[in-house]
């Protein structure tokens, strides 16, 4: 066997009732689309197995997916890829519907992973993931805490984040430098009701929280919303942004886009 993979967040799951916790917290029913990204030596595969019909698992690893390919029976399809490069909305397709997702993910790309689930978040149920526990108590962070930041928010809007557990470094051979934890993102029960402008709500959160120090009115000025305009909208634009609610993040969002549609906005730091 080769040495696990620093770059790759090679952190192998070795605590067998840790996989059976977590895929117990799925209640999968047989017929579900599971989709697992980063299976390594299969410590949740298995498991998964036992109770789907089929599974589909995306790794990077030359090696370990062929070793996957080769140890798990046909029901496993495993795609040989960077899980970024991958089509969600294809294989959710080509699957048959809405997926679930699963994974002992790399830590090093938790945020482009979370991303792109979000971006998808059409095409998927729900997700559970392992990561950093840090990370883990970003995405429920409630405003006024120092966790509450753009993927708090993020989280909170397209789903419903649930922490379910810690697991010990202990757990995984080598193991990581962190705490590590299991949480859920059910995206059947986002934020409602939606900005109507998704993508400005979006530009919004960024921005603001690119300098959250700062208060709302010298954030959206770094935006390119002058204090002028915020004069024809209700609101305390003294407040700083982790102040904010998601529902006010989305009246905000809304309100602004009715007043700096005609303005061109840019994510502070790309404008001078
Ligand atoms: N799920 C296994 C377990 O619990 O033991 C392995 C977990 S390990 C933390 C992360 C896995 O993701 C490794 O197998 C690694 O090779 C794989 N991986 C890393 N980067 C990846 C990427 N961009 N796309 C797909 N898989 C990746």
């Amino acid at each position: 066997m080769t040495r696990p993979k620093k770059s790759l967040g090679q952190n192998f799951l070795i605590d067998r009732n840790v996989a059976k916790k977590i895929v117990r917290t799925l209640e999968l029913k047989r017929s579900d689309r599971v989709v697992e990204v980063g299976p390594g030596k299969g410590a949740l595969t298995s498991f998964l197995l036992e109770e789907l019909d089929a599974l589909t698992a995306i790794e990077i690893d030359d090696v370990l997916s062929a070793s996957l390919r080769e140890k798990i029976g046909p029901n496993l399809k495993v795609i040989h890829r960077d899980v970024l490069e991958v089509d969600l909305p294809a294989l959710a397709g080509e699957l048959g519907g809405k997926v679930r997702i699963v994974g002992n993910i790399p830590y090093n790309i938790t945020s482009p992973i979370l991303f792109w689930i979000i971006d998808s978040s059409q095409h998927v149920d729900d997700c559970t993931l392992m990561m950093q526990r840090e990370v883990a108590e970003r995405l429920v962070a409630k405003p006024r805490t120092k966790e509450y930041g753009i993927l708090s928010i993020f989280a909170q809007y397209y789903a419903r984040p649930e922490f379910r557990f810690t697991v010990p470094a202990g757990a995984f051979q080598p193991p990581p430098e962190v705490v590590s934890a299991v949480i859920s993102l059910d995206f059947r029960q986002r934020h409602s009701p939606p900005a109507s402008d998704d993508s400005f709500f979006r530009l919004l959160v960024r921005s603001v929280f690119g300098q959250r120090r700062k208060t709302l009115r010298n954030g959206l000025r770094g935006m390119g919303i002058p204090a002028e305009r915020l004069g024809q909208i209700p609101g305390d634009f003294n407040r700083r942004p982790e102040e904010l609610t998601v529902s006010e993040f989305v009246a905000l969002a809304d309100r602004l886009a009715s007043v700096a549609s005609d303005l061109p906005l840019t994510l502070r730091g790309n404008r001078s």
